[in-house]
């Protein structure tokens, strides 16, 4: 049984042509299948327009009680999946669905554990593409996988893979990466995509910064040692720039030290800036450690419509 996981966020515009292109690309497969759409807090009709869809074969509803963020809405569906392979997908119709057949193709032809995906020929703004290639070196480093682009979320998993997620219980995850901790057979695939059908993006700058932030403190340490490094390299440069300064005023004397006031407060306005931004950084990682420890459900499900 295949199980297709689609987060949804104010996409009303999108759903019903979502939902004919799914169910045929499916059928065609003549597998058994099921689609878990996700409702994350929408403000629009998604909620109303996706409860029609009740009864169609295979679709079944997460009512989510508010917006959780695209992650926790897939693990959501994630904790109630049926199925052996689980495919993920936008409901924006970026990720066309007639992809799902070649992915799941690709995963037993090759029993994987995880399919990825390579946008090809990505339509969206620069302001998008470069940023992404930053993250995707980055994702690279960390996870220690080479997988070209993680952004795409139309991505296949093994059940196995799958619950092993949800066991996770993380408050703020990346998928894709977090996936990698549980899989050894990994590949991707080259898919096509398009532009979203209707709407707007629901990614603000701030909350893409956030992302990525999430990214990086979930799976990695980097940012704290980089503080360590600089924090001993400008300790060692401090105490040499001291000593300097005492040679100096030896050598010039008392009136040479008079003029130095500015460039004493250059020096501490770099100093302090840079403890600023220490502190910020680990204030990053204490906020998380908060979230963590208290434990507070990633999502709460209010109803599954159509169980
Ligand atoms: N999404 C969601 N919750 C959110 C934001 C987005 O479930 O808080 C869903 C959205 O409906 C879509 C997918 O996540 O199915 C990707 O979102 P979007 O297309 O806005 O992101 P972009 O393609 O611009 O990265
Ligand atoms: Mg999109």
């Amino acid at each position: 049984m295949i199980s297709v996981v689609v987060p949804v966020y104010n996409e009303e515009k999108n759903l019903p042509l979502l939902m004919d292109r799914m169910e045929a690309a499916l059928r065609a497969m003549e597998r058994p299948y099921e689609i878990v759409f996700v409702d994350d807090g929408s403000r629009d009709r998604s909620l109303e327009i996706l409860e029609g869809f009740v009864g169609r074969k295979g679709v079944r509803v997460v009512e989510l009680t508010r917006n959780y963020g695209q992650h926790s809405a897939i693990m959501s569906g994630f904790s109630i999946v049926r199925g052996r392979i689980v495919v993920t997908l936008d409901a924006d119709l970026q990720n066309p669905p007639e992809e799902i057949p070649g992915l799941v193709r690709a995963m037993e032809e090759g029993s994987y554990e995880v399919v990825g995906t390579v946008r090809v020929m990505r339509q969206d703004s620069l302001f998008r593409k470069v940023p992404s290639r930053v993250v995707n070196a980055m994702t690279r480093r960390i996870t220690g996988v080479r997988m070209t682009d993680w952004g795409c979320m139309l991505r296949a998993y093994r059940r196995e893979v799958v619950d092993r997620m949800v066991e996770s219980q993380e408050y703020s995850t990346f998928i894709p990466a977090l996936a990698t901790l549980y899989a050894k057979r990994m590949t991707e695939i080259p898919v096509s995509h398009a532009d979203r059908h209707g709407g707007v993006s629901n990614y603000t700058l701030a909350r893409l910064l956030s992302l990525q932030f999430d990214l990086l403190t979930s799976f990695s340490e980097f940012p704290l040692k980089v503080l360590l490094y600089l924090g001993t390299l400008l300790a060692f440069g401090g105490m040499a720039l001291g000593l300097l300064l005492g040679v100096l005023r030896l050598w010039y004397g008392p009136a040479w030290a008079e003029y130095g006031v500015f460039t004493l407060f250059a020096i501490l306005f770099f100093f302090v800036g840079g403890l600023f931004l220490a502190l910020g950084i680990m204030g990053q990682y204490v906020g998380r450690i908060y979230h963590e420890v208290r434990k507070r459900p990633r999502f709460t499900i209010r109803k599954v419509h159509g169980e």
